[in-house]
């Protein structure tokens, strides 16, 4: 038989609540193994600045299946804004870059949710991160809170660099400006959620071949496990509610999102689903 598995796009298993027995998980090793032994084929652990990019990197080598994405977040810019510090950054994550697990620089983009960074600090670093990764080739993952319109205006701005826009939150009809312009939408848990109307228009809405999963774990745990530490285990629910949405088998959701990841990432197709 066949077996359909998961490409978790975005996660960030280096973080602390995953080596907390209090988190009522098992440390990384034994839940990552027990992960790619059942329904998980892949995961990208993402970095929020450079050591945590740094820890993305040591879990993929650890890991055969695992990738890693590293950039500085919106809330992870230092204040104030000194270019020379920003400059020093950029070329450790120019260094970064050139591993051979790492697939993409991120995550990037704007919060304008939790307004600790001031914004112009924020679109600075944005901007920065972009300019790399014309300069590399390499696809971004966009962190993207309350800040639709800025966050395309920015993206419109470098027509060269493909991505992902990470836990989409956006409407449907931005979602289709963006895989016009060559970008994934991921969807995380949140399209589990009782009032989840917005994403649910946008997954009916964006073809599959345009579609990605993620669960953002240990943030965004999908219904009925809310409040628990999110982990890939739980990305079944999100691609469950896929399927019902869309009214296809959860095993096309699981192959075609995979496939996505793939491209993207500028990954080699290893899948047995075919
Ligand atoms: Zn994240």
């Amino acid at each position: 038989m066949n077996k359909h598995y998961i490409f978790d796009t975005h996660a960030h298993y280096h973080d602390g609540r995953f080596s907390e027995t209090a988190s009522g998980l098992p440390a990384p090793p034994a839940l990552l193994d027990g992960l790619f032994a059942d329904t998980i084929g892949e995961i990208t652990d993402i970095g929020t600045d450079i050591e945590t990019s740094e820890k993305a990197i040591a879990l993929a080598e650890h890991y055969p299946h695992m990738y890693a994405a590293v950039g500085m977040y919106p809330g992870s810019c230092p204040i104030p804004y000194v270019p020379e510090q920003m400059e020093d950054t950029i070329s450790k994550l120019r260094t970064l870059l050139n591993h051979e697990k790492v697939v993409a620089i991120g995550e990037i983009g704007l919060d304008f949710h939790y307004d600790d960074v001031p914004r112009e600090i924020q679109q600075h670093w944005f901007e920065r991160q972009m300019q790399l990764a014309e300069e590399t080739h390499m696809p971004v993952i966009i962190h993207d809170r309350e800040a639709h319109g800025p966050v395309l205006e920015t993206l419109s701005r470098y027509p060269g660099v493909r991505g992902i826009l990470h836990s989409y939150s956006g409407s449907a009809e931005m979602a289709e400006q963006l895989i016009h312009m060559g970008y994934f939408i991921s969807i995380s848990g949140v399209v589990t959620f009782k009032n989840a109307q917005k994403v649910v228009e946008v997954v009916r809405r964006v073809p599959l071949e345009y579609l990605l999963v993620e669960t953002d774990c240990p943030y965004l745990t999908p219904h009925p496990h809310r409040g628990k530490t999110n982990h890939s285990g739980y990305l079944s629910y999100t691609v469950s509610r896929i399927a019902e949405i869309k009214g296809i088998p959860d095993a096309e959701v699981c192959d075609v999102t995979r496939k996505n990841a793939y491209r993207i990432f500028g990954l080699r197709q290893e899948q047995d689903t075919e």
